[in-house]
């Protein structure tokens, strides 16, 4: 009869160009630190910084109402509502807690948070590029993995965490 295999590890090594793995216990942090101010009463915290492959993972946290940034994706991002809702003006649907987001590639749209939200928290996992458009679609800026990098960098740096701190997050 075949022995039971079943609980034997892998044994062979893995592949020397693939990177280490990324395990996050607390994905909002202890401390308050963590978090990054993108403008006022927005911050985001980063989870997995892929500047191999040009994407990020992050949380996207918002203490305010009113409209959050009009923006273009070239490429497909995905949602998970933690906490509160949100919704685009573009859309009639709202993404509530515990809900989770596709967002086409190609799309345009405005991201506004209701009255009567204290706390959006909103997982994000965002490809290439966010663009940031006028209703006309002209270009007011972008983010990207490597400018998401650069805002750890000096935020951690001030709040004394050091610059460094990002590292752990970059893949
Ligand atoms: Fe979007």
């Amino acid at each position: 009869m075949a022995q039971d295999n079943s609980r034997i590890p892998y044994r062979h090594p893995q592949p020397k160009e693939s990177p280490p793995e990324l395990v996050i216990p607390s994905v909002i942090p202890a401390d308050e630190r963590v978090w990054v101010p993108q403008g006022e009463n927005v911050w985001f915290r980063p989870l997995n910084l892929c500047a191999s492959r040009g994407y990020w993972m992050n949380l996207l946290r918002v203490r305010k109402s009113g409209v959050l940034s009009r923006h273009r994706h070239p490429q497909p991002v995905h949602g998970y509502v933690i906490k509160g809702r949100w919704r685009y003006l573009e859309h009639d649907w709202v993404a509530e807690e515990g809900g989770y987001v596709y967002e086409a590639p190609g799309e345009t749209h405005t991201l506004v948070v209701d009255e009567g939200v204290e706390e959006m928290i909103t997982l994000f996992q965002v490809n290439g590029v966010m663009i940031y458009v006028d209703p006309d679609g002209a270009v007011l800026g972008y983010e990207d993995v490597f400018t998401k990098i650069n805002l750890c960098r000096a935020h951690y740096e001030k709040v004394g965490l050091g610059a460094g701190f990002v590292d752990q997050f970059i893949r």
